[in-house]
Order: structure tokens, then sequence, then C-alpha cells
């Protein structure tokens, strides 16, 4: 078995990145209000600097006001490719690069988001990816703002357990085939401090500090692929598909100059993705997924970003073998036992296990925890669904316990809200169309207000609810079959 781990924070140690050698002498903390007023004032961060900014956030001399402060002079200001590069490769190297059996390299692929309300994607890609003979070492984050985070979702299963070593995780690919871990003080500890400074210090819609933050999570994974889905649309972090675009292809070209082989997606989230949004309510779903049923937008995305990374590492000719291949393991059975297996393997009690891999939804949700109340909405008027707005959903949601205010906050797993009605469909008046769950007290009028006017209705006729997946940014090495 290789070893899988290696010493932290030794940048340009062949990954593609960095200048070969620690940046020397590192700028120690007393630099930093320096380095924050230049960042400030529009200037250049040089490598050194970057790498300077990082040591001090994972060593602790950094104040908590010093990396607020930076992050936003970050947002406000930007970074070019280069500072962004060199942004990643510092959080990278914050803790271990992980190294795999020289065998899997082929095998090794990954898919990650940038954010998005209802998105429980990667809680089925990676078992239904681990099905098709990839091995997915899948390090995911937690809710930011609005949007919520793979980590939340999977720990509203008891048991479930998001901090594996790298001894840990190469175990779990050699039994399992993948695992979705977080950020610990071994992987990528620079960005675990980062992203929860971010979530509350309104510094997430950055374009630079995502694609930092992302992609120095996927550079310590060896990955042979990678797609990101770069969501676009009312409740994503862009709304703009321009500047999506701009993301998609930062995360590509950053990517390239650090080795990784990486497609950006880009999808549509005006919508909730699915029908449940809420941590319990979404591990349900993503198991109805796994069942080979569920709703028909997720199951398109799951398969596609899949399709894309089965052609891209290799795995099939085109990217509708792929995507073919993705659709059989889901209705096979066999992603939901990949599922299973990783649950167990990831701390959760074999019993439960089955029970939740293999009973029906009911049963599925006595196993989960719930919230206390449910709360119907019902439509104002008739007409066709146009679409029913994710961010207002997911604010009124955050405010209900879902999300965090502060960094390590807890949030309250069993709130949620599931759509009783699709995108297209017609409704009459009164119809309900939206099942809040909370923990009491009852909705305020305001978030009654918020939520209702999240339905959009028009006169049209009904129409079969569009695909959320819109372009595919490739590259430059990989064309488009
Ligand atoms: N996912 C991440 O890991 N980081 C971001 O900034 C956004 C999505």
């Amino acid at each position: 078995m290789a070893d899988p781990g290696t010493t932290p924070m030794a940048p340009g140690d062949g990954s593609g990145g960095g200048s070969g050698e620690p940046p020397d002498p590192m700028p120690r903390a007393k630099q930093l209000p320096e380095l924050i007023r230049r960042k400030r004032d529009g200037g250049r961060l040089s490598e050194e600097e970057i790498w300077g900014f990082v040591r001090a956030v994972v060593e602790g001399s950094a104040q908590g006001a010093q990396i607020g402060a930076m992050l936003m002079a970050i947002r406000l200001q930007g970074m070019d490719l280069e500072e962004t590069s060199a942004l990643t490769l510092a959080l990278a190297r914050s803790g271990q690069q992980l190294e795999w059996p020289e065998a899997w390299h082929q095998q090794l692929v990954d898919k990650h988001s940038t954010g998005g309300v209802g998105d429980k994607v990667s809680l089925i890609l990676a078992p239904a990816l681990a099905a098709c003979g990839c091995k997915v070492p899948m390090i995911s984050g937690r809710g930011l703002g609005h949007t919520g985070g793979t980590l939340d979702k999977l720990e509203s299963i008891p048991g479930f357990n998001v901090i594996q070593s790298p001894q840990q995780m190469q175990v779990l690919l050699e039994q399992v085939g993948c695992c979705i871990v977080g950020q610990s003080k071994e992987l990528v500890p620079a960005d675990g401090i980062l992203y929860a400074a971010r979530d509350v210090t309104a510094t997430v819609d950055s374009l630079p500090l995502i694609t930092a933050s992302i992609l120095s999570k996927k550079a310590v994974e060896g990955l042979s692929a990678l797609v990101i889905d770069v969501k676009f649309g009312g409740a994503a972090v862009f709304p703009d598909q321009e500047q999506a675009r701009e993301l998609a292809r930062a995360l590509v070209d950053v990517g390239a100059g650090l080795g990784l082989r990486v497609a950006a997606a880009l999808t549509a989230m005006d919508n909730p993705l699915g029908r449940n949004v809420g941590h319990t309510l979404e591990v349900e779903e993503a198991l109805l997924c796994l069942d080979g049923t569920g709703p028909p937008d997720l199951r398109d995305l799951v398969t596609r970003l899949g399709g894309v990374l089965l052609w891209l590492s290799g795995h099939v000719g085109n990217q509708a073998q792929g995507t073919a291949r993705v659709a059989a393991a889901l209705d096979d059975g066999s992603a939901r036992r990949r599922f299973e297996q990783m649950l167990v393997a990831q701390g959760v009690d074999s019993n439960l296990a089955r029970s939740l891999c293999f009973g029906t939804p009911a049963q599925r949700r006595q196993l989960l925890p719930h919230a206390r109340e449910q709360e119907e909405l019902h439509a104002p008027a008739a007409g066709t669904v146009e679409s029913v707005q994710a961010l207002p959903l997911a604010l009124v949601l955050h405010e209900l316990g879902a999300g965090r205010s502060r960094a390590g906050e807890p949030i309250r797993l069993g709130v949620g809200a599931e759509l009783l009605v699709d995108v297209g469909q017609s409704l009459s008046r009164g119809t309900p169309w939206l099942r809040v769950h909370l923990d009491g007290p009852a909705l305020s009028d305001s978030q009654r207000r918020a939520l209702q006017g999240a339905l959009v209705l028009s006169d049209r006729a009904p129409f079969p609810a569009p695909s959320p997946f819109a372009e595919l940014v490739l590259p430059p090495t990989a064309a488009q079959p």
C-alpha cells in the first residue's frame, strides 16, 4: 500500500504550480496589515506574500479580523490568474498531498459544485462512479451562504463521520471505491478556516476565492479528471451566465496550470434541484435517485456530470456512453450498494445503513432526524408553474435554522421544504405546493409572504421542465465528442 500522505506546506514540488522552493523568507503575521492594505487598494500580492498569509492563517498568528479583512479585500479587488494559482497551491499545501497506488491513476475522478439549493448530486454521483469502476476521493464542503453543503447533509445520517485520515481514505477507496470527507488538520486545513470565515463575512461570491477553495481541495486528491458544476441563475453565487462562464474558465485554466484535467458544466440554478431542500430531506431524495427513481432534473444532472467524467478519464468513448453507464448504475442498484458500503465504512451502523438504503420512503423518514412541525402553503391563484425561485426559499430555510450565521454553529438538520409541484405543471387555486418542515414556532407573516412570492405562475400551457444542464467548458486539449 502506498503511503497516502506527504509533508505539508512545501510549494512547487511537482504538482504543476509554484516556484520550486518555499518562498524565503516567509512574511510573518506582523506584515499582514501591509498586505491587506495593498490588496484593499487594488495592488497585487506576490506568491511569497500569499504563502505567508496562508501560513499565518494555519499557524493561528493571523487574527480573525485580519482574515476577514483580507478576504473582503480580495472579494472587492479580485486577483489575477497568477495570484489565484498561488493561493490555490498555498491552500492545497497547507495539509497533506494524497498519493495513491500507480494502478489507480486513470480511475481517480471527482466532482464538485459551486453551490446550489437542493443540490444533492455528490451524494449520488460518488457511489455511482464507484459502481462504474472509478475511485472517488471526494473532499467536500459545508453549507456556504444560502447554499447547502454535502458534508452537512451526510451528517444528518446518524454516525456518518466526515473526518477521515489519508490512510483511512485509502482503505475506503480500496474497499468501496469512494468516500466523502471534509477538510481536517491533515487535509487542506487552510481552506477549512477560510471557508468558514467566508460563510460569515459576505465573501462567498468571489471568483478567485471560489476557484482557490475548490481547486485546492481537488489538487490534493491526485485526480485523473474533475468535473465542476458551475451554477448560474437566481440562486447561484453568480446569477449571470457570463460571469459563471468566467468562473468556469478560471477553474479550467487554473486547474490546467496545476496539472488537473478539469471540465466545468454550466447549469441553471433558478429553481431548486429536485423537489427536496434541507439536509435530511435531501438525503431522502438522494436515496430515491439511487433507487433509480426520483425527480428527472436531478437524475439528468447526475448522469450527465458522470458521463462527462467517464469520458474525460477515458472510461468510455463519448459523453453519451458515460451518461448511459451512470444511468445503468442507478437502475441496477449497484450505485445504491456502494452508497450503503460507504455509509458503513464511514461509521454508520450497518443495520441503519441497510434500512436506509433498502427501506421505503416512509421507513427512511423515521430513521433520520426530522423537524417537529410541518406547514403547507397553497397556490394563491390558478396557473402554470413558471418557476419556484430557489433563493427566497433558501433564505427562509436559512432563517429557520438550516444555515449558519456564525462559523461552526450547529444547524437544524430536519428543517427544509418539499416542493409538491413541478416546474411546467398547471395548478388550480388552493393546491398545496410547498410543505415546510420546521422546528417551530410557525412561519412568520414575512416568511410566508417570501415563500409565496417564490411561486411564479403564468397562463402558459403546461410544459416539460427543462434540463438544468446548459453548456460545458472543456480544457484546451479535450475535443467535445
Ligand atoms: N465549494 C467550495 O469548496 N468552495 C467554494 O468557494 C464554493 C463551493
